[in-house]
């Protein structure tokens, strides 16, 4: 058996490969956004309207929604692999991610009359739902910390604070908001108390109780500081219980990660590409630089990396498809799988010597977008510290 099968532009990529009609049709479609479109869409800082549309009509983005409210219902490995195969054709899953995992909480814990509302609509992509507002200034990894305060007024809450790197929330119509209802002081588990919400994001920009402020960072991430000031939220926007929000910010953060992991190996595969096609091609010193050792050895160990990698994340989906709690392999699965990807940029890069700082290949685009991965959409140390802590049994850091 081989180990490559060839992509729409005729070079080389890994085969044992599930769902190969999926991959397919996605190549397709990413043929039509090839690395100059995102290479404009970086030097303006532009939302990538036109692909986000073309994954919504595709009916990718409602792969994980149920057949009954529109979506395809399919499992989490194919969602997995929408995005793996999106990242290695050169094109950034960035902006359409959250849409498809953020529905979840709103799926998992919503009540009948929100999903039969909200889920067509996230379906067909007529409502954006891309942003996921956790993260605040004075509570960074620490969310049990976090100070945004929904107040219950009558069949209204008030909502007051600031959250920070909330991301797509210029081109969203609701954000999943996690916002305190219990201030600390009467709290009586520390992991009651915050409660998840449904904002109309829209409505708070036109009214002006929701400010943003985009975010000057490396790549084309499009993420924001959000201010809400008296940001009015009807209760029937609450997903779930009051005061339980955390818990089922947890479950989706599995799934993110999860699916983060599709993106982030989609990255990985794209490099070892690269690097393998640039390589063979390259002459210096009389021959194709693959033929170095040096040149070949580090490519070829970050393969194997990124295939084991993947093994991990293909674990985490399996459970999750499953219903079965996988807290420890999302979280490996990403650890990995980021670490894994961001090896395979350096050896792209280094591989391509002089040209990888050059726009023109892209590399150091996806280079740059790569780095994220190991801080977002949680960071490394805290990943290490939930093996440490929650699987291994050894004492707690903070
Ligand atoms: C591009 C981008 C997009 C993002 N999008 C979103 C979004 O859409 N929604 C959202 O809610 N958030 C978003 N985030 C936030 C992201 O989830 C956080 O940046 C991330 O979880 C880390 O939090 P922090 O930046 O506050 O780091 P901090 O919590 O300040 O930590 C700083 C560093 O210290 C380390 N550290 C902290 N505590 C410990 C400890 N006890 N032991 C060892 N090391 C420790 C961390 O691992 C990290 O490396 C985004 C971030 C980025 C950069």
């Amino acid at each position: 058996m081989t180990a490559t099968e060839q992509t729409h532009d005729g070079s080389a990529v890994r085969i044992d490969r599930d769902y190969p009609e999926l991959r397919d049709s996605v190549r397709k479609l990413c043929a039509a956004f090839p690395g100059k479109y995102w290479r404009d869409l970086d030097v303006k800082g532009d939302y990538p309207d036109a692909f986000v549309n073309a994954m919504a009509s595709g009916g990718y983005l409602a792969a994980l929604i149920p057949e009954q409210y529109g979506g395809s219902g399919l499992p989490f490995r194919a969602a997995q692999v929408i995005l793996q195969t999106v990242h290695e054709e050169g094109c950034n899953a960035g902006a359409c991610i959250a849409q498809m995992y953020t529905m979840g909480t709103v799926l998992k814990h919503g009540n009948e009359s929100q999903k039969e509302h909200y889920l067509p609509k996230i379906a067909t992509g007529e409502l954006r739902l891309q942003s996921f507002g956790v993260t605040e200034p004075g509570a960074g990894t620490d969310t049990l910390r976090l100070k945004t305060r929904a107040v219950r007024d009558g069949n209204r809450y008030v909502i007051n604070g600031q959250k920070i790197w909330i991301s797509r929330t210029g081109h969203t119509d609701l954000m999943l908001l996690l916002a305190r209802t219990t201030p600390v002081e009467e709290m009586k588990h520390k992991k009651h108390g915050l409660s998840v919400f449904l904002v109309d994001v829209k409505q708070g920009l036109r009214d002006k109780t929701i400010e943003i402020r985009p975010i000057d960072i490396m790549t084309n991430h499009l993420t924001y500081e959000v201010f809400f000031n008296d940001a009015i939220v009807p209760a029937e926007n609450r997903i779930g219980e009051e005061g339980e929000g955390f818990t089922y910010i947890l479950s989706s953060m599995n799934a993110e990660r999860t699916l983060a992991c599709g993106a982030i190996l989609g990255n990985g595969n794209w490099f070892i590409r690269k690097a393998v096609d640039y390589a063979n091609q390259r002459v210096v010193f009389g021959r194709p630089i693959s033929a170095n050792q040096g040149i070949q050895f580090p490519i070829a160990d970050t393969y194997a990396q990124l295939d084991a990698a993947d093994l991990m994340a293909r674990r985490a989906a399996m459970l999750l498809d499953a219903g079965k709690p996988c807290g420890y392999e999302a979280n490996a699965a990403k650890h990995l799988a980021a670490e894994a990807a961001w090896k395979a940029a350096d050896v792209c890069m280094q591989t391509y010597g002089g040209f990888g700082v050059a726009r023109e290949f892209d590399v150091e685009r996806v280079w740059r977008e790569s780095r994220h991965f190991r801080v977002a959409p949680i960071s490394t140390n805290l990943i290490l510290a939930f093996i440490g802590q929650n699987v291994l049994g050894m004492p707690r850091s903070y």
